[in-house]
């Protein structure tokens, strides 16, 4: 029987996989380079490379081995049944669009044929459609959803299997290189590499020094982008190499106290993500508030204030730290994400869906539904979103979450004469159209924050107006 992996490699915890094991039939391991994948960001499908390298040793160790192919979904599987004489086809779920299109389209052929073609619960706490409210509707605001999430039994993690078992004759494989899933890294693919954790074994590792070390301080300190507090957990979720379950679970195990709480809140935020992206799907590209879709935004992928945001010189120093930061290591620090955000949407005015792609195309933590979420609430079109009128003045924020620079200073090579490393290979992974040189002087602002915040509050007052006149 086949095993179709997407976001799922791992052994632990992986429904399909266990179920298809526990069969007690050989079981071939399949990952399709589908349109899907190609449609995702240069540092996704980067990350995506190492995540199948990783996930192929696993499989070996266990056994088995790891087909990969090119193609239509439906076609490449279709293909493969015919070529192995499967009798079955497993996998775990996504709750995106364009993945529920394809998956079932997948189910409907080979229903068709008498295949068993079934589906096992994707990497969530709880899947979008198992919480509703007292109405039977979905939820809108995250403090109701927490309450019903956590107050209902979250399944319990399944073990990894010993040994699957090898058919006698392995199917042709394509081979990972010849995807060359690094080519549009360009420089960045080596020196983000070196930040990279990549596997179930590093995942899990890193969970288990998490819940030792920083799960204690996690509440006091996980605002403080220079501290490293909290999991770092996003990366492998993200290509699911550890399930939210799995954290769930062994966090409550650690400690059933307040802190395990806090880190467990923020962890159902991805869950509320992913629920709010199953019911409302337009959340990916268009305001979640319709009224939003005619606020006044810059949408101009040309515009010289994005450019000069996505390349860390706005000349705003906890900005251009995220954003460097998120160049040369493929994530940024919670907290600078919503200030760089708040940056890009308020004192810049600049579309929310056009730094929701650039985070597409840079994050190796990349998550369809966080990301669309995350920006949609900074820009205040969102649900249960930060109103538009609290602007983040990032000056502020950075005395308040940076006091000593500890954070900037890492990421901003023009503010010392010895800059650490960390701000030099930024240089190195900037590409060299972008003509940047770490012994420039640092950029004047782009914008004076009274003024960006004047116009922003100005728009919205605009916004507010034509709102009225048209209601
Ligand atoms: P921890 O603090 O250790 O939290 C544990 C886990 O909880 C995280 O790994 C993540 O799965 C979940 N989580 C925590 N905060 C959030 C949140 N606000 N929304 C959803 N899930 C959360 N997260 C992504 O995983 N992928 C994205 O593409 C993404 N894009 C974002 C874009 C914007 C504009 C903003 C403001 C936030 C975005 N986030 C995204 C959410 C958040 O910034 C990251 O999940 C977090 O920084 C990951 O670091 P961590 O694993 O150390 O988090």
């Amino acid at each position: 029987m086949l095993v179709w992996l997407r976001r799922d490699m791992r052994l632990r915890d992986n429904p399909a996989l266990y179920h298809a094991v526990a069969t007690g039939r050989p079981v071939i391991p399949v990952f399709l380079h589908d349109p899907l994948l190609s449609g995702l960001g240069a540092a996704a499908t980067f990350r995506f490379g190492r995540a199948l390298q990783q996930f192929e040793h696993a499989l070996k160790r266990a056994g088995s081995g790891l087909v990969l192919r090119k193609g239509e979904a439906v076609h490449v599987l279709d293909q493969l049944v015919r070529e192995t004489g499967a009798k079955a086809l497993f996998w775990n779920r996504n709750y995106d669009p364009d993945g529920i299109a394809r998956d079932t389209e997948v189910k409907a052929h080979f229903f068709a044929q008498n295949i068993e073609a079934k589906s096992f619960a994707g990497n969530v706490l709880s899947e979008p459609w198992a919480i509703s409210t007292g109405g039977g509707g979905h939820y809108r605001v995250y403090s109701p959803f927490w309450r019903r999430l956590s107050g209902q039994p979250v399944e319990a993690p399944l073990p990894a299997p010993e040994r699957i078992k090898a058919p006698e004759n392995w199917p042709a494989s394509d081979a990972l290189a010849d995807w060359s899933l690094d080519r549009s890294m360009d420089k960045a693919a080596g020196i983000v590499a070196q930040h990279l954790l990549v596997g179930e074994e590093a995942a899990q590792e890193r969970l288990s020094r998490f819940l030792d070390k920083q799960l204690p301080l996690y509440a006091q300190e996980r605002d403080v982008p220079a501290r490293p507090s909290t999991s770092g957990l996003s990366e492998p979720l993200a290509y699911g190499e550890i399930s939210a379950r799995d954290i769930w679970h062994q966090t409550l195990l650690r400690d059933g106290g307040p802190p395990a709480e806090k880190f467990l809140k923020e962890l159902a935020w991805r869950d509320f993500a992913w629920h709010l992206a199953f019911h409302d799907p337009h959340i990916f590209d268009q305001p979640w508030r319709t009224e939003w879709q005619d606020f006044d935004w810059i949408e101009d992928p040309e515009d010289k204030n994005l450019i000069a945001w996505q390349q860390g010189r706005t000349g705003v120093p906890l900005v251009d730290a995220g954003m460097r930061q998120l160049w040369v290591t493929g994530t940024m620090h919670n907290r600078v994400r919503m200030v760089s955000a708040s940056y890009l949407t308020k004192h810049l005015r600049v579309h929310w869906r056009l730094g929701q792609s650039w985070f597409a195309d840079t994050l190796i933590d990349w998550d369809p539904a966080s990301n669309a979420m995350g920006w949609q609430w900074v820009a205040g079109c969102g649900p249960d979103a930060a109103p538009y009128f609290r602007v983040f003045n990032p000056e502020t924020q950075r005395q308040k979450f940076d006091p000593d620079e500890v954070y900037t200073r890492r990421w901003l090579a023009e503010c010392s004469a010895t800059p650490p490393p960390t701000a030099l290979s930024f240089f190195d992974a900037a590409p060299s159209v972008w003509n940047l040189r770490a012994k420039a002087a640092y950029p004047s602002p782009v914008v004076d924050l009274a003024e960006g915040r004047r116009a922003a509050l100005a728009a919205l007052a605009r916004f507010k107006m034509s709102q009225g006149a048209h209601g």
